[in-house]
């Protein structure tokens, strides 16, 4: 196979920790010599990341490697491989049930994708994944060049009962603080302007590596880098977050005012089914903590609904917490049973039906506190990061505020993005905007100042030049997720 005049093409599914695998994938890939393709009906090689954390994300996953088959029955693809959590799941059924599929690779097996795409590796024996990648790892960003997510650390020891994480993703281990810091200035000087913590509890980081408070101290290292305009983190587990976290937070205007925390539940009861402990009350009050130590701080949470064992009670004891808790940002999961998950064998099963109404009741709540909260901004000028042309409706740009984290949350559309002297702003121009509208989740605004760019003082990481020119072409075929 004639590296250079291979095409290859991607599709990443699931979360963002998911697609960082997938763009080192490439970045190895590139390396090597293989061209990135964003059409599947021009790639040779075919690679589907997959994700199966829940029964919808699995079906998806299966239903797009039988789409990316056909291209390999009827169009140019000579080879399909299957990565990522489904095949920590199902490495060799995948291949006895999908004959299309020539080789899979886990979760852990991510730097070793070249062998399978040449053929010398078909399947690995299950291993506890182990694998974390660094600073020096290739890796094509395929998210706007000015907001990129740099995964800290890999895996979880947590165990919630409703979650397989642990099992497809192995044991919680950080990557090294130089290591995360070098690949935050390598990224600020090929021009992001926002990096975005990942991991799938971002507040244990530095718990292996002996770091006492390490989120806290990796932040505030990481808030030194002129270049970048916002640090934002995601996934906190609740009774990881530490008053030092709090301050660091509210310390360094570089580190975004903003906190994603999946509570999963408010009912004591249901949250002891979910082996995560706690309660409404205790959650208030570190709500209470966090918003007294960060004024103006956005906070986004997630619920599961109809988890095994929720009574009306409870339901309605969620109902009343997210009435007090007046949250900016809420997603809502409806439970869904996975057999290889502690809650599986649970009794008090709630059918489909009241799980779905319970979701709708939940998101209707919220809707009515989040337009509230959107009031504030009105007739206010914020500040705001431009990402560029709305994908729903060309004539308008997007923007976010710092309180909104990518694809996530809400958004700042921009009426108009030229000032009265001509000047345009463009992708990823921190900007000062002055909100006109507010609405349920966005909000409506025109551009009333470009703040200049910071001239860099850092140095370029090594990228080989041929790396540069794919990276130009190398989105992956689709995101979805
Ligand atoms: S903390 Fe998150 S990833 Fe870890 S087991 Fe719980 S739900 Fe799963």
């Amino acid at each position: 196979m004639n590296r250079a005049n291979t095409k290859v093409g991607f599709v990443s599914l699931g979360c963002p920790k998911n697609l960082v695998d997938s763009e080192v994938m490439m970045g190895i890939l590139s390396r090597e010599g293989y061209e990135l393709t964003p059409h599947a009906a021009e790639a040779e090689i075919l690679v589907v990341n997959t994700c199966s954390f829940i029964e919808s994300a699995q079906k998806e996953s299966v239903d797009t490697i039988l789409e990316m088959a056909e291209h390999k029955k009827f169009g140019a693809a000579k080879k399909l491989i299957v990565a990522g959590c489904l095949v920590e799941r199902y490495r060799n059924q995948i291949l006895e049930q999908v004959p299309e599929v020539d080789a899979v690779v886990g979760t852990g097996e991510v730097e070793r994708i070249i062998e399978a795409v040449e053929g010398d590796l078909k399947v690995l024996p299950a291993e506890p994944p182990a694998f974390l990648y660094h600073d020096l790892t290739p890796r094509i960003v395929t998210t706007p060049k000015h907001a990129a997510y740099i995964k800290i650390a890999e895996g979880c020891d947590h165990p919630c009962s409703f979650c397989i994480i642990p099992q497809l993703r192995g044991k919680f281990r950080s990557r090294r603080f130089e290591s995360v810091v070098k690949e935050a200035e390598n990224l600020a000087a090929a021009g992001a302007r926002e990096v975005t913590l990942i991991g799938q509890d971002t507040t244990s980081y530095g718990e292996d590596l002996g770091l006492r408070d390490g989120l806290a101290k990796l932040l505030s290292r990481l808030a030194e880098i002129n270049e970048l305009a916002w640090v934002r983190f995601l996934y906190a587990y609740p009774n990881r977050v530490t008053q030092g976290l709090l301050d660091a937070l509210a310390a360094h205007p570089r580190l975004v005012k903003y906190m994603d925390m999946p509570l999963q539940h408010a009912s004591r009861n249901v949250l002891a089914r979910m082996k995560r402990g706690a309660n409404g009350d205790a959650f208030l009050k570190l709500l209470e903590r966090i918003r007294k130590t960060i004024p103006g701080v956005s906070l986004r949470t997630s619920f599961i609904v109809g988890f095994p064992g929720e009574t009306e009670a409870d339901f309605e004891e969620l109902c009343d917490f997210v009435r007090a808790a007046k949250l900016d940002w809420m997603g809502v999961f409806e439970y869904s049973d996975v057999d290889n998950a502690g809650s599986f064998p649970l009794d008090g099963k709630v059918d489909a039906e009241t799980i779905a109404g319970r979701r709708d009741k939940l998101m209707a709540i919220q809707k009515k506190i989040s337009r509230e909260n959107l009031k504030r901004f009105k007739g206010q000028v914020v500040r705001a990061l431009v990402e560029g042309e709305s994908k729903e409706n060309p004539l308008v740009w997007e923007a976010r505020l710092e309180g909104m984290a990518p694809e996530i949350d809400g958004k700042l559309y921009l009426t108009d993005v030229e000032l009265p002297g001509g000047e345009i702003a463009t992708m990823g121009d921190m900007v000062r905007v002055e909100v006109e509208k507010a609405d349920a989740y966005d909000l409506i605004g025109r551009v009333v100042e470009i703040e200049p760019r910071p001239v860099s003082k850092l140095q370029p990481a090594p990228i080989p030049a041929e790396a540069l020119t794919r990276i130009a072409t190398g989105a992956p075929l689709r995101v979805l997720g």
